[in-house]
């Protein structure tokens, strides 16, 4: 897409505050922002002609530097918790001068405008400024680009600006150390500082999303990737970071919606994003083909490096960090659905990466099963690469997206509870984790599998199929499964020592029972009865 007439409007920057409107490169193309990077030095092409860049100090988000300012608006509608951290009115006013008079000093600015929500009636129209080129470019794959039509009259509904090389001083700031991104739903602008971490924008709009759409809008916002198959049957992927929404969404066989962010309305399913962001840690062309292809011009990768010598990118390298990733537009899939508006689901998957080798790799939920998974949002990671480490850390966070959630999680479980019973769909959890003993011990669920399972789940072959229940989780577990040797369907019998097995699932049970205490009182019968034995 080109925009050749159009221009920024001066006054656009002027009203920000910005006087000497360095030199400001506004909605350029893909090919340009990539030419930019090149010539600020901040990038290289690799051999499949993506863009290479290093994100800098920060490699992942930061969420204990992520701010929502407390003013009239939020005072009393913000969940304050440890992802939802006040910062004063005064600071925030602070802030957005530093960075200001930071963006006034860079020699050159990009500035885009796009949007976010595929479903027109939701579209929310965003401006984002930056320091960096790439970081536009992000913004270009990520977020929805308008027509030129569409530009005329383009007035922004929220602005991000994002300046990655300035550091605060967080005793002035207000802030925990030199880096922040902090929202302002009274300015309507994310101010983002001390970072350049890619992430950062796009879920700095989640964020926001999360809270307007629930509460203004009755639409149920979800940390969720999506897709539709031949017959309009959408599905949708609930899971916490890794547990495989971006790998499991794009299957050849079905339409991608996208891969990490949507709403259900009464009537759709729509993508907020116009594209997708792919781990690429391990990544190949045989087990990921769709992802590895995307890696292509107007790609933009972080933090990967090369072998020695060549352009050639080793995937399989994780000395800048294990979140390596890519950014590219949603149509780099070959079977991406545009505009991304699917169906209302028949499925909901909720994926868990189970590091402890206790949940079922497929077993199907009861209504009440249901609530209480999406309630606890599950997973384990693997401990990180210290020597000798193995044992795995929990995590539980509410609707598997509790960093993104301004709103208390009952406001979105209760939506997803009323929506899963008007449209009886069947929710299934898939752990895409460890099988045959715990991290350290077994090895992960073959990919393989995974998508064999939720195939079968999807296209009715399990329907007809026997189930057991898990004696401490008490999910159903289907007997066989076609494609998939019916021996590792039940944790159990994949577990050598069954004694250890049994001891790790009552573990396992006790920390999901302790966790849930925080929301039993909000709970109903059938939710509360879901929990999980912990046998002694
Ligand atoms: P984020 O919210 O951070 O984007 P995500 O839920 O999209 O996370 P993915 O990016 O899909 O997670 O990550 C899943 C990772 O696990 C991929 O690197 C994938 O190759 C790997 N993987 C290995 N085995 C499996 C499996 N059985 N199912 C799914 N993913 C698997
Ligand atoms: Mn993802």
């Amino acid at each position: 897409m080109s925009y050749p007439t159009i221009v920024l409007p001066v006054q656009a920057l002027v009203k920000l505050g910005l006087q000497n409107t360095p030199n400001v490169h506004y909605q350029l193309t893909a090919e340009e922002l990539i030419q930019d990077t090149l010539r600020t030095g901040e990038g290289v092409l690799n051999d499949t002609g993506a863009l290479v860049i290093q994100t800098g100090e920060f490699t992942g988000r930061s969420p204990k530097d992520k701010f929502i300012v407390k003013d009239a608006i939020t005072a009393d509608t913000v969940n304050w918790n440890d992802f939802n951290i006040a910062i004063d009115e005064k600071y925030y006013d602070i802030i957005y001068k530093k960075i200001i008079q930071h963006l006034d000093k860079v020699p050159e600015l990009w500035v885009r405008d796009c949007y976010a929500c595929a479903d027109k009636r939701y579209q929310t129209n965003i401006r984002v400024v930056n320091e960096k080129p790439w970081n536009n470019l992000f913004a270009y794959n990520m977020f929805l680009r308008p027509t030129e039509a569409e530009l005329e009259n383009f007035t922004p509904d929220w602005q991000i600006l994002s300046a990655p090389s300035l550091k605060l001083n967080p005793e002035e700031c207000g802030t925990r150390q030199s880096n922040a991104a902090v929202v302002s739903f009274k300015h309507k602008t994310i101010l983002i500082a001390g970072t350049g971490y890619t992430g950062e924008i796009k879920k700095g709009i989640f964020t926001i999303l999360n809270y307007v759409l629930p509460q203004e809008k009755n639409v149920l916002s979800m940390h969720c990737s999506a897709n539709m198959g031949k017959d309009g049957d959408t599905a949708i992927f609930f899971g916490l970071s890794g547990t495989g929404k971006t790998t499991l969404s794009a299957d050849p066989n079905r339409k991608l919606i996208g891969d990490d962010e949507h709403a259900w309305t009464d009537d759709n399913i729509f993508n907020f994003e116009g594209g997708c962001y792919a781990k690429t840690i391990n990544l190949s062309e045989e087990k990921e083909p769709e992802i590895f292809n995307a890696i292509r011009p107007g790609a933009l990768v972080e933090n990967t490096t090369f072998f020695p010598g060549t352009n050639t990118i080793n995937f399989d390298d994780a000395s800048v960090t294990e979140n390596t990733r890519v950014s590219y537009p949603l149509h780099f899939i070959s079977n991406a659905l545009e505009p991304s508006i699917g169906g209302l689901p028949k499925n909901i998957f909720f994926l868990t990466c189970d590091a402890f080798g206790v949940l079922p790799p497929i077993s199907r939920l009861t209504p009440g099963q249901a609530m209480y998974q999406f309630i606890s949002g599950y997973t384990a990671k693997v401990a990180g690469t210290e020597a000798g480490v193995t044992e795995p850390k929990p995590t539980f966070s509410a609707c598997f997206g509790a960093p993104f959630l301004p709103l208390h999680p009952a406001k979105y479980a209760a939506m997803l509870g009323k929506k899963m019973q008007e449209n009886k769909v069947n929710v299934w959890l898939i752990n895409t984790g460890w099988s045959g003993g715990a991290y350290g011990e077994g090895s992960r669920m073959k990919l393989k599998y995974t998508r064999a399972m939720i195939s079968a789940a999807l296209d009715g072959s399990l329907n007809n199929i026997p189930t057991t229940n898990d004696a401490v989780f008490g999910f159903a577990i289907p007997d066989s499964c076609p494609g998939v040797p019916a021996e590792i369907l039940t944790p159990r019998n994949t577990w050598e020592n069954k004694e250890a097995y049994d001891e790790k699932a009552s573990y396992l049970a006790g920390l999901f029972i302790s966790n849930f205490k925080k929301y039993k009182d909000g709970a109903d019968a059938a939710i509360i009865a879901a929990a999980p034995i912990q046998k002694q």
